[in-house]
């Protein structure tokens, strides 16, 4: 069974996500618990928090089809101390935030070299940040999520994800995003037939689809291997229907979050509709 949603406003307070969620036929969805472009949010409190799980309920969405997504500011891997700590602090709040919310998951970028350290050394850094915010936290799993490789961000290749889970220490807290539009920017073929399952067996050998925590679903506007990050409506980009088509036909996607984060929200019910008529 597929679980398709997109990310969705949480504007007004966390307890509207599930509705719009709802409003637009999804049956999983993503949401900022505080606002992304700040550092500081104040505290949920209890008539939040109690207010947000029963329009869960009322929305007929469980927990774990939930993806939050954590702040753009926050870089685990940040070349001078104090500021990783900041981002470190930052992510911890995160964590406790969706706990506090009854949510299991939490989606990440992994971190930036910002040209001052070497690949290896950031990818040190993000691991031990990591580690910090699994001895500081409970319950919740580090989702990592894979990146177009713009700049200097981490987490393109496959391996990159491979060695955080490698490093941590406690492999039941972490799990993996994939991000369509990312994965194909990366240099991630998934067009054909051919090329999916090709690049899904390299996935599973070097990453594992047991850490497979949820999906973005987005189409493209650049091309194969550009290392740009810019998402585009299904079908109306540079992937095309079929990979979705093979997507919502994989078995290996059920039960997991795939969540859209495509550029038109007017068509997000439309998206999701299609996503449902591929399964056969
Ligand atoms: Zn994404
Ligand atoms: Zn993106």
């Amino acid at each position: 069974m597929k679980y398709v949603g997109a990310h969705v406003s949480a504007s007004g307070g966390v307890f509207n996500a599930p509705l719009n969620a709802k409003a637009i036929g999804a049956k999983a969805f993503a949401l900022f618990t505080k606002n992304q472009r700040q550092w500081k949010a104040k505290p949920l409190d209890e008539e939040t928090i109690t207010l947000f799980k029963k329009n869960l309920e009322l929305a007929q969405i469980l927990p774990k089809h939930v993806l939050p997504h954590d702040s753009y500011l926050i870089n685990l891997g940040h070349p001078e101390e104090e500021k990783r700590i900041k981002s470190l602090d930052a992510f911890i709040d995160e964590l406790e935030r969706c706990d506090q919310l009854g949510l299991d998951r939490l989606n990440y970028h992994p971190g930036s070299h910002l040209n001052k350290i070497s690949t290896e050394a950031c990818l040190e850094r993000i691991s031990n940040s990591m580690n910090e915010a699994i001895q500081k936290t409970k319950n919740v799993k580090l989702v990592i999520e894979n990146t177009a490789g713009q700049g200097s961000n981490l987490g393109f290749k496959f391996e990159h994800l491979a060695y955080l889970i490698e490093n941590s220490i406690d492999k039941e807290r972490v799990g993996v995003c994939i991000d369509t539009c990312h994965m194909f920017t990366a240099g991630y073929d998934i067009r054909s037939r051919e090329a999916y399952d090709q690049t899904w067996a390299e996935f599973d050998k070097i990453v594992g689809f047991e850490y497979l925590m949820g999906m973005h679903i987005n189409d493209s506007k650049p091309d194969l291997g550009s290392h740009v990050d810019r998402h585009d409506s299904l079908g109306k980009g540079k992937i095309g229907l079929d990979a979705f088509r093979f997507i919502m036909n994989d078995e290996r996607m059920d039960d997991i979050p795939l969540i859209l984060e495509t550029i038109d929200d007017s068509i997000w019910a439309e998206e999701i509709k299609l996503l449902y008529s591929f399964v056969e």
